[in-house]
């Protein structure tokens, strides 16, 4: 019997049925492949999966910290079914751990063993108050012990570590996440992933408006990204025709919303290509002209693909926080350019009209570069460092 045993507890418990059959399925084959190297036994049940390990308790905990889909992880001991090894063994945890106060909360899922919670839940608080653990608190304990008694054994959980949350990753299908080298795209992703979805990035280079080093960048907040789903893919499109074309025969005030439109022209072609279901960008309302609302329905306009927008309604210092958390924001502001910026026009419309748009779009022959730029599409794969190999 391996002495250490990590229970996970799934996230969303609302899911049933057959959706709950999936999940637990879709999370088990995660954390079997994230744990491989590791080597423990790994079990499911409809309620929890279990973890029983030897040792590399807090490598293990770290990685499982990672992965989308479990709500928390107890750190348990597994024991005989017999009363008083059970007995014996929680005063074994009090006495080791030292808490300032604790409490005996039993289950069991074994209606066949012999003694009920209750009655098993005041032994076991007598047997250990006297064999010097610590005071009993039944309302705010530091240590709530949690003795499940299941028909293969029983557990006594004494430490919670929070997960992810979320759903498991490749559970909710595939989609295409537009990714600049700002702050707030890099975080739209890791909660696309964090939501169950594997995504795949499409990046608007502007070569020589915008720098090569900007691939540098991506890469490094791909790798950071790879922690949660190895060996996300970067599409690169080259825009410069598109972009030189644009600044060439629409007004100024409406070069945004027109190259917003390309963009997405071109993210529906790529996301087809590519079999994902959406296309999701890190905007969010009221960030710069292209994100007020009027913007938005005037670009959203010219596609009738599923667009995500993870942060539409979250505050910059909200999404700071987050990049801090997953490491992409000391990336992100390292100096770029962007498309967006490149050419940014003095006063862009923040209200722009679907009509006036579309009337700079008839002056030009773009859908051929649109169709130029999605054949251009360039793949760029990045190799995460061993470590950081997930799936
Ligand atoms: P970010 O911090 O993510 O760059 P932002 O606030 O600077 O966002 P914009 O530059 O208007 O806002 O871009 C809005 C969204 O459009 C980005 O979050 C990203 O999803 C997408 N986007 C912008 N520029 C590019 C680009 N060069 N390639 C791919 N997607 C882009
Ligand atoms: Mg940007």
């Amino acid at each position: 019997m391996a002495s250490k045993l990590l229970v996970v507890h799934f996230g969303e418990l609302s899911t049933k049925g057959d959706n709950k059959k999936q999940f637990i399925d879709c999370l088990y084959r995660n954390i079997s492949h994230a744990l491989k190297e590791y080597g423990p036994s790994i079990k499911k049940t409809y309620d929890h999966i279990y973890i029983h390990l030897e040792d590399r308790v807090d490598e293990i905990l770290s990685r499982l910290k990672e992965i989308p889909g479990i709500q928390r992880i107890s750190l348990s001991e597994e024991v005989e079914k017999d009363i008083d090894r059970i007995k014996e063994k929680c005063s074994e945890i009090l006495n080791r751990e030292k808490p300032i106060s604790w409490k005996a909360k039993v289950k069991r899922a074994d209606k066949k063993f012999g003694t009920s919670s209750m009655q098993l839940a005041q032994e076991i608080g007598a047997y250990c108050l006297s064999h010097g653990a610590p005071k009993v608190d039944v309302h705010g304990p530091q240590m709530p012990l949690s003795i499940e008694i299941r028909i293969d054994g029983a557990y006594i959980s004494y430490k919670e570590y929070p997960g992810a949350g979320g759903y498991p990753l490749g559970m909710n299908g595939k989609v295409l996440t537009l990714l600049s080298g700002g702050i707030d795209s890099p975080v739209a992703a890791y909660l696309l992933i964090r939501r169950g979805l594997l995504i795949e990035c499409l990046h608007f280079a502007s070569p020589p408006y915008t720098s090569e080093a900007v691939i540098d960048k991506l890469s490094d907040i791909i790798e950071l990204l790879n922690v949660y789903q190895a060996k996300i893919k970067l599409h690169v499109v080259p825009f410069t025709k598109l972009q030189e074309a644009i600044y060439e025969h629409v007004a100024e005030p409406y070069c945004i919303t027109v190259m917003r439109r390309m963009m997405l022209r071109i993210a529906e072609k790529a996301a087809r290509k590519f079999g994902c279901a959406a296309i999701a960008t890190g905007e969010s309302v009221g960030q710069v002209a292209s994100q007020t609302l009027e913007s938005m329905l005037c670009i959203n306009e010219v596609t009738s693909y599923p667009i995500l927008r993870p942060l539409a309604v979250t505050d910059k210092l909200d999404i700071i926080i987050t990049a801090k958390k997953i490491g992409t924001y000391d990336i992100s502001i390292r100096p770029y350019e962007d498309c967006c910026t490149i050419f940014a026009p003095k006063a862009p419309k923040t209200k722009p009209k679907s009509r006036e748009a579309a009337y700079y779009e008839s002056k030009f022959d773009f859908m051929s570069l649109i169709d130029k730029a999605v054949e251009g599409i360039k793949d760029i794969d990045i190799i995460p460092s061993e470590s950081n190999r997930l799936f």
